[in-house]
Parts: C-alpha cells; structure tokens; sequence
C-alpha cells in the first residue's frame, strides 16, 4: 500500500519552486438554507472537536514544531485540521456518501475517502489515522452519523485529520495527513482543499442535529 500511495503522491504532485502562499478563495458554498438533498447537511465526525496543534494552512510539523519534512524549495502546508482524539473513538460519517477510498501506512494508519454527492456539487472528506470498522470497504454507502471507522493508536501522537475537498477525486485528494515522501512535491497549498471548520460551520446545522436524525426535503 506503501508503493501505491507514494506512486500516487509521486505523480500527482507539482514543484513549484518559491511559490508563494496563496491562501485559498473564501468558500462561495450557500447557505444552509439551500439544503435541497439530505446530503447537504453535515455534521461533525466526532462526538467532540478541539483543535490538536496543527490547523488548516499551517505548517506541516509536529506538536513540538519539529517539521516532518524540510525541504529546501518550500514548506508543505497542512490540508486539514487536527482534532484531539482517543484511540478507540468511534469516528463518524460527516453526511450521507460512498466510501471511495482507504488506504494504511504504517506511520500514520489508515486514511478513509467519503464523497458526498450534495446540491452544490461533490464534496469528499477525508478521515486519517482511522481503521475502518469491519463490515466497510470501499464502495460502501454510509449516512450521515454512521460509525464507520474508530481512531488508530499512534501514541503520544494520537490524533484525527480532517479534511475536506471540494470536486470529484483526483490525485491531490489524498493529499493532508501524509508528508511527502520525498522533497520533490507541491510545496504550497494544494487546491481544492477548503478551511474543513469553516465549511462544517456553513453545512451543520444549528443547533446540531442529533445523531441518526434524517433530514426531510
Ligand atoms: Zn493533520
């Protein structure tokens, strides 16, 4: 899994030698009024969200601000936002979609792709160091509240990413948790990622349904 992951990293990634950070276009998403498919609500894929230490756009590094890779064309940004998690805790569907991707690494565990097809078009979150539950594989419908996956163990380090990609999969969605394996990548922000508490702030609804209650429309 190591081999295809890197491969699939390896091609899908552009060096752009000093490009600056750009940070990204501020979401154009509607409101949630606009809820028009049951697909269109979300919600939070833990039962609670504190910040961990690394957040939309910074720099990749850990808590202690060692970086996890240094290179000298440019520092990779961070794609998602990570959350204070147990091992164990049960993680999640952020809405109704399809798992469409997993993928282990023995550093980081495992990574989940849902896509959520929603009246504003495709929208895929993305889950790290998770393990899928038994029972989910990849084509695996989930709704919105389902517990598909618990958070992995990696320690002193155990935490959860999220993150959340606007459009249909390409070679950057699985970009986020995972540093490149080599200084030969995009350094800057890769686009189609969006701020994921900015975008779960405009789709959840307030006050936040309880889990397992189906929206009507
Ligand atoms: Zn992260």
């Amino acid at each position: 899994m190591i081999a295809r992951l890197l491969a699939v990293a390896g091609c899908a990634l552009v060096l752009v030698p000093g490009d600056p950070y750009v940070p990204p276009p501020p979401s154009v998403l509607p409101p949630l009024r606009h809820v028009t498919l049951p697909s269109d609500v979300f919600q939070y894929p833990l039962s609670s969200w504190q910040p961990h230490c690394l957040g939309f756009g910074s720099q990749w590094r850990y808590c202690n601000g060692v970086a996890l890779r240094s290179c000298a064309t440019g520092v990779w940004l961070h794609t998602g936002v990570d959350i204070r998690a147990t091992a164990g805790e049960p993680v999640m569907a952020a809405a109704d979609g399809v798992i469409i991707g997993y993928l282990i690494d023995p550093q980081f565990r495992g990574g989940v792709l849902i896509r959520h097809r929603t009246s504003f078009g495709i929208v895929i979150t993305q889950y790290w160091h998770v393990w899928l539950r038994s029972g989910f594989t990849i084509g695996s419908p989930v709704k919105r509240g389902q517990v598909f996956a618990n958070i992995a163990s990696m320690g002193s380090r155990t935490h959860f990413h999220f993150a959340v990609f606007r459009g249909g999969f390409d070679s950057h969605t699985w970009n986020g948790a995972l540093p490149p394996a080599a200084c030969a990548g995009y350094p800057s922000f890769p686009y189609k990622f969006v701020d994921p508490n900015a975008f779960l702030a405009a789709h959840v609804p307030a006050p936040p349904l309880p889990r397992g209650v189906r929206v009507l429309v």
